[in-house]
C-alpha cells in the first residue's frame, strides 16, 4: 500500500508525521472519510465542502487547493488498485515546537491521504443482519459539528458499544433525545412512514449520507422530518437505521438491548440503502 504524507508518496508501512506535528500532540486538526465505489470517488464536493468548512471554523489554513487535493485522493485511490473501499485524508495545523498558541503563519499545515480496499460483500451483510446500538451520554465538546480528529469520546464509545455486543454507539443529551452515533448519523422511521433525523445544527456532524438521504427522499417523495427524538421514540418506531460514507445505511435492529420493532432490518433501511449510489455524485479515477 501507498500513502501521501506531505508532498510525498511513500509506502504505508513507512508513513509518518512528525512527533511535533499539532494533529499529533493536540489533536489540532480535520479529516474527512470518502467512499470509493466502482473505482471512483462518491459525494466528493460535498467532503471538500464539509473540509474547507471544517478548516475555517478552526482557522487551519488548506494545505492547497481543491483541484490539487482532488488529484492527490485519486492519485491515491489508484495507486492502491482500490474499486470498493475509503480514502482518509487529514489535515493538521503542522508541525512546530510544542506550544498551545497556533504557530507562526508561515508554518504549513500537513496533509495525509490514505486509501484502503474493503470487500463490498461484507458490508451487504452487516446491513442483512443490521446492528445493534447502545445509548451513551453526550460527552463530546460544543462543536461535533467540526468534523476534528479529537475523538476521544467517540472511541470510548465504540468500545463501550463493542463490549456490550453492539456495532455502534448514540450519543443521547441531557432531555433525552438522540444526537447521532459515534461515527454515523442516527434515523428512525415512523409507524406511518415518516423519515426522521436530527437537525444538523451545532450538536451534529453534517453526515455527507446525510444529505445523500435526504436528497433519496426529496426524489422518492418519501416525509423527511429534521428535528431531536428521543431514545423512547426510536425503541417505539417502526424501523431505525444509521449513516455514514463507510458503512452507507445500516438498520438498527436493538437498542440498548430492546428490539426496534420486529428486530429484523426495517425494509425502508434496506431499500434506501439500496438506492442511495442513484443519487450520489461520483468521479472518475483515471
Ligand atoms: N457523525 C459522526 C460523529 C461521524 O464521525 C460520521 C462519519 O464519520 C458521521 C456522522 C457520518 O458522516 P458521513 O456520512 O459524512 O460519513
Amino acid at each position: 500500500r501507498i500513502a501521501y504524507v506531505n508532498g510525498r508518496y511513500v509506502p504505508h508501512r513507512d508513513a509518518a508525521v512528525h512527533v511535533e506535528d499539532r494533529g499529533y500532540q493536540f489533536a489540532d486538526g480535520v479529516y474527512e472519510v470518502c467512499e470509493v465505489f466502482g473505482g471512483r470517488l462518491v459525494d466528493e464536493t460535498r467532503h471538500l465542502d464539509r473540509l474547507d468548512r471544517s478548516l475555517r471554523e478552526l482557522r487551519i489554513a488548506a494545505p492547497m487547493g481543491r483541484k490539487a487535493l482532488l488529484t492527490i485522493m485519486r492519485e491515491t485511490v489508484a495507486r492502491n488498485r482500490v474499486r470498493h473501499g475509503l480514502v482518509y485524508l487529514q489535515v493538521s495545523r503542522g508541525v512546530a515546537r510544542r506550544d498551545h498558541k497556533f504557530p507562526d503563519p508561515s508554518t504549513p499545515p500537513a496533509l495525509v491521504v490514505t486509501a484502503k480496499s474493503i470487500d463490498p460483500a461484507a458490508g451487504e451483510r452487516t446491513a442483512a443482519a443490521g446492528v445493534a446500538v447502545i445509548t451513551v451520554p453526550e460527552t463530546r465538546w460544543a462543536r461535533p459539528d467540526i468534523k476534528s480528529v479529537s475523538l476521544l469520546p467517540n472511541v470510548l464509545a465504540k468500545q463501550q458499544a463493542k463490549e456490550a455486543g453492539a456495532g455502534e454507539a448514540w450519543f443521547v443529551d441531557q432531555d433525552g433525545t438522540v444526537l447521532e452515533g459515534a461515527s454515523t448519523n442516527a434515523w428512525i422511521v415512523t409507524h406511518d412512514g415518516r423519515i426522521v433525523t436530527r437537525q444538523a445544527d451545532n450538536r451534529i456532524l453534517r453526515g455527507v449520507t446525510r444529505t445523500g438521504v435526504v436528497d433519496l427522499l426529496g426524489r422518492r417523495n418519501l416525509t423527511l422530518e429534521e428535528r431531536p427524538f428521543t431514545v423512547e421514540e426510536a425503541r417505539q418506531a417502526a424501523e431505525a437505521f444509521i449513516t455514514s460514507a463507510s458503512s452507507l445505511v445500516i438498520p438498527v435492529v436493538k437498542i440498548d438491548g430492546a428490539a426496534v420493532g420486529d428486530g429484523k432490518p426495517g425494509p425502508t433501511a434496506l431499500a434506501l440503502r439500496g438506492s442511495l449510489h442513484q443519487v450520489t455524485e461520483m468521479s472518475h479515477v483515471v
